[in-house]
Order: structure tokens, then C-alpha cells, then sequence
């Protein structure tokens, strides 16, 4: 049987793939290989037009009356779908992104749960009501926002699919979705899933394509009611200011720069390999990768030493081998504009402690590369390189690493290691970030809202909280009294 990923793919628009209307299609590269991977059409503005009809038309149709235990059954049913086809969606993930299998595993195994999670939600969509006093009450209607357009970047193509689809359908909206023109294979076999287990046809659009051509048109679109987009602070700024005529509702899941705090009263044991993770997981390429160690001075020189040593073992290579844990870059561009960051550093004073070797050949892959006695005013310790590569930096005490932590524009997670709890729950409160991990390094969780302070955006993905954000709240007042309400008394 061919693999999935030599087919060709049309966009996904009312319940069909379908052709673009101008024609275009594009060959996609697997990066860690540079070959071939499969063709996809590449949606144009009157794709866009169709796709966005076809989505109102949904909220005209059947899909704007499905009762939630509907709605909760259709959600369940795409998480059995994609478990059902699991090997094959995990296959196209690791060759379109060059990631490692076993991340990709990973990744699907939480997008079914993400499906799961808020399908288990839809009881708690309800309003309330109240008596302002006299014969006035007031109850609350919570209604779909709408048509949701939805951006996703290349990183996790998969994964941020389900996290955008799914609360958005629990809620009743109907979506059109544009993934990285790179990586827009997992989306469609997700919308094609999404057709066969019952969804109605337009209440799941697909439409890969240009950021700046197809997603700046979606986002100006006027039939549509709600953006919700996750990709670098700098295209979250364009993004905001094409959204405000006509105005949207807006979800912005930014950049970061976030930080991994290591006290020499830490478990060493624990805290090494857990910090090696959560830099390399993904070959760095995550929002949240903790990107800047900041390191007690009495720990800082045993600390690099054995940081080092732990991620030179890592299994870098092949993303199809089971037994790789470090994939390929994203393209042969972006490691090289990893490396123009790495040699940045080393102008800068950076002491390049591992990797940091620019490779050669098709294959987009980058070393796991250490940076120590890195200044935090440094670019490398500034700017998200989103690569393999950790700046390490020494504190003199918890206040000094506090500073440190929020002295960047980002705020999205930040990872505190210590021997005292009550430490660790002290710095919750003071570093400005949307997630927290205290002596563990996971931060995305279904069920637990992850999103950013300051530059790293607004709005929250995951929670009950985001079920919210796809909802409008509509205000419902009348009289109790037999008597018309008459305030005039006319
Ligand atoms: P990007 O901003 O270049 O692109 C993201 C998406 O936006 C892509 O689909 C792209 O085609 C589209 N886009 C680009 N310009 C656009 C425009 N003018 N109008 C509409 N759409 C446009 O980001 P990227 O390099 O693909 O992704 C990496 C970035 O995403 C990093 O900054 C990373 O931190 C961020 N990210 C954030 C989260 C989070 O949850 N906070 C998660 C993953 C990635």
C-alpha cells in the first residue's frame, strides 16, 4: 500500500478535498531528507471565499442545531478516528515536520485526548439566570461566536490542529483552518477523518497556503467572526491590526523565551535530563522550549559540565527511526538562520560548550548546541532562536534569578527547579508567565489553559477557559409581571 504521503491533496472545503480555484499546487520537501514528499493545492482568495461561505452555511444548516450530546458524540468519534489511523497520521507528521516518531506519538496520543477533553466539556456550557428585583429577571444565552478562522505554524502542524479544532467544535463554531503552507498534510487527513465519522460538510475547512496572501485574506474576511492564531509575535502584530476592520475577536499564541531556574538545592538527577528535554524536545522548535538556563553560581560549572555530557548523548538523525530522539529542522533555511544566532553568540562572548557546528547536505539537521557564560542582555539570551541550542547563565540569589527570568519581552512558561517547595511556589507568583512548572518539565496539558503574558500573547488554549472564547454571551431580560412593562408610564 502507498503511503499516504505520495498522494496527492486538494484543499478541504465543504466536506470534499477539492481544487484550487487558480489552479496552484506545490511540491512539499521532507526536510530531513529533501526529497519529494507529496503535491497540495494551495488555496487562493476565492478558495478562501468558498471555504468561509461553506462554513456559514453550516451555521445555517443542521451543524447550528446539533444539541451538545451531538456534538460531544462527533468529537469522540474523530478521536477514535485518528487512533484508528494513528501509524498513518504519525508518519505524515514526521515526514512533513522531520520530527522524531516517537515526539510525533506523543503529540497524537494528547491531540486524542484534546478531542476527548472537550467533548467531556459540553455539559458545562450554560448561562444563568437571576432576579435584578421587582418583576425584571435576567437569564444567558451562551451561542457559538461563529465562522473561526484559525492559523497554525509549522512546529507542531498536528497537534496545534486539534488544539484549534477542538474547542471551537465542542462550542458550536464552524472553522476555516489554514496550516503551513510547509505542513498542511495532517490537517487535511484530520478534516477528512472529521467528514467520514459525521461531521456535516462546511463545519471543517481546510485551506493551506501563503501567510501573507492566503492567511492575511482570511483574516481580513469579513463574513468571518473570530481569528484564533498561533505563530510568532511579529505576525501576531500584523495579525491584530488586520483584524480590526472589520473588527474580530482575537486568540494570539505567540513567541517565547521562557526560562529553566536550576537552585543548588535542586535534584540534580531530576533537574538534568528533565532540562535537556524540555530544550530539545522537537529540536528546540517549541514555543515554550526552555531556551534560557539560569543557573545558581555554587551549581553553575558542575551544572554545564554535566548538562553537556547528558545532551551529547542524545540520538539525533533519522525521524522515521524509533529509536531517534532529536530529529531534522523544519528547512535547510531555517537552520541556517539557527546558526547565524549560534555565531552571534559566539561574537557576543558566548562560550560554545556543545555542538554549535553548521552541517552541510539536504538533510536540515542541527546539533544540540550549548551556549554558557551568556550575559542575559546578549541577542541569544534576548531573541527566540527556536532551535536546538540553550543559553546558560549564572544567579546570585533568588531575587537575581527572578530579574533575570522577566527580563524579557516574552512571557509563556518557565520552569523552576529547587529543594524547597515553598520556593518554588514563591516564584509562581513572581514570574510573569502563563505556565508555571515547579520541579517538572511538562507544560501542556488538556484540561490545563496554557497561553502567554506580554509579548507572548493573550487568550488561553487547552482549559475550560477556552471554551469560553468561543462563545458569545447573550444577555436575556424580561418582566414577570402579568402587567406590558410600561417605565413611561404611558
Ligand atoms: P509565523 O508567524 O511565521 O507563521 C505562523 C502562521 O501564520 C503560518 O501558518 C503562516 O503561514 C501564517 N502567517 C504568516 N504571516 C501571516 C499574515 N500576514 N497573515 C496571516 N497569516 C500569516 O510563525 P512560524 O515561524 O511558522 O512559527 C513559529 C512561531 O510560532 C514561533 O514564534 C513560536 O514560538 C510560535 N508558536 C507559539 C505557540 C504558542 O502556543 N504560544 C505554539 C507554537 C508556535
Amino acid at each position: 500500500m502507498a503511503v499516504a504521503a505520495e498522494r496527492e491533496y486538494g484543499l478541504f472545503i465543504n466536506g470534499e478535498l477539492t481544487e484550487p480555484a487558480a489552479g496552484e499546487t506545490r511540491e512539499l520537501t521532507e526536510p530531513a531528507t529533501g526529497e519529494q514528499l507529496a503535491r497540495v493545492a494551495m488555496a487562493g482568495d476565492a478558495d478562501v471565499d468558498r471555504a468561509v461561505e461553506a462554513a456559514r452555511g453550516a451555521l445555517a444548516g443542521p451543524w447550528g442545531k446539533t444539541p451538545p450530546s451531538e456534538r460531544s458524540r462527533l468529537l469522540h468519534g474523530l478521536a477514535d478516528a485518528m487512533v484508528a489511523n494513528r501509524k498513518e497520521l504519525a508518519e505524515l507528521e514526521a515526514r512533513s515536520v522531520g520530527k522524531a516518531i516517537s515526539s510525533v506519538k506523543a503529540e497524537l496520543a494528547q491531540g486524542v485526548e484534546n478531542f476527548r477533553f472537550y467533548a467531556s466539556t459540553l455539559g458545562s456550557i450554560a448561562g444563568r439566570s437571576n432576579p435584578i428585583g421587582g418583576s425584571l429577571l435576567f437569564y444567558s444565552l451562551k451561542e457559538p461566536v461563529g465562522v473561526v478562522g484559525q492559523i497554525v505554524p509549522w512546529n507542531y502542524p498536528l497537534m496545534m490542529t486539534t488544539w484549534k479544532l477542538a474547542p471551537a467544535l465542542a462550542a458550536g463554531c464552524s472553522v476555516v483552518l489554514k496550516p503551513d503552507p510547509a505542513t498542511p498534510l495532517s490537517a487535511l487527513r484530520i478534516a477528512e477523518l472529521a467528514a467520514e465519522v459525521g461531521f456535516p460538510p462546511g463545519v471543517v475547512n481546510i485551506v493551506p497556503g501563503d501567510g501573507p496572501t492566503t492567511g492575511s485574506y482570511l483574516v481580513r474576511h469579513a463574513d468571518v467572526d473570530k481569528i484564533a492564531f498561533t505563530g510568532s509575535t511579529e505576525t501576531g502584530g500584523e495579525i491584530m491590526r488586520l483584524a480590526s476592520s472589520p473588527i474580530k475577536r482575537l486568540i494570539l499564541e505567540l513567541g517565547g523565551k521562557s526560562p529553566n531556574l536550576v537552585f543548588a538545592d535542586s535534584n540534580m538527577a531530576d533537574a538534568i535530563p528533565s532540562s535537556v528535554w524540555a530544550i530539545y524536545y522537537a529540536a528546540g522548535q517549541s514555543c515554550e522550549a526552555r531556551s534560557r538556563m539560569l543557573v545558581e553560581r555554587p551549581l553553575y560549572d558542575e551544572f554545564v559540565s554535566v548538562f553537556a555530557d547528558t545532551a551529547r548523548r542524545l540520538k539525533v538523525g533519522d525521524p522515521l527511526d524509533p529509536e531517534t530522539q532529536v530529529g531534522s529542522l523544519i528547512s535547510t533555511s531555517h537552520r541556517d538562520r539557527v546558526h547565524a544566532y549560534v555565531e552571534a553568540g559566539r561574537e557576543e562572548g558566548a562560550e560554545i560548550v556543545l555542538g554549535g557546528e553548521s552541517a552541510d547536505g539536504k538533510g536540515a539537521f542541527y546539533p544540540p548546541t550549548v551556549l554558557a557564560n551568556v550575559n542575559h542582555g546578549m541577542r541569544v539570551a534576548q531573541e527566540e532562536i527556536f532551535g536546538p541550542v540553550v543559553t546558560v547563565t549564572p544567579f546570585e540569589d533568588e531575587k537575581e534569578a527572578v530579574r533575570i527570568a522577566n527580563d524579557v519581552k516574552y512571557g509563556l512558561m518557565a520552569t523552576v527547579w529547587t529543594g524547597d517547595p515553598a520556593r518554588g511556589h514563591r516564584l509562581a507568583r513572581q514570574i510573569k508567565a502563563g505556565t508555571i512548572g515547579i520541579n517538572m518539565p511538562y507544560s501542556a496539558f488538556p484540561g490545563v489553559p496554557f497561553g502567554g503574558y506580554k509579548q507572548s500573547g493573550f487568550g488561553r488554549e487547552l482549559g475550560l477557559e477556552t471554551l469560553e472564547l468561543y462563545l458569545e454571551t447573550k444577555s436575556v431580560l424580561f418582566s414577570t409581571s402579568p402587567r406590558p412593562f410600561n417605565p413611561f408610564g404611558l
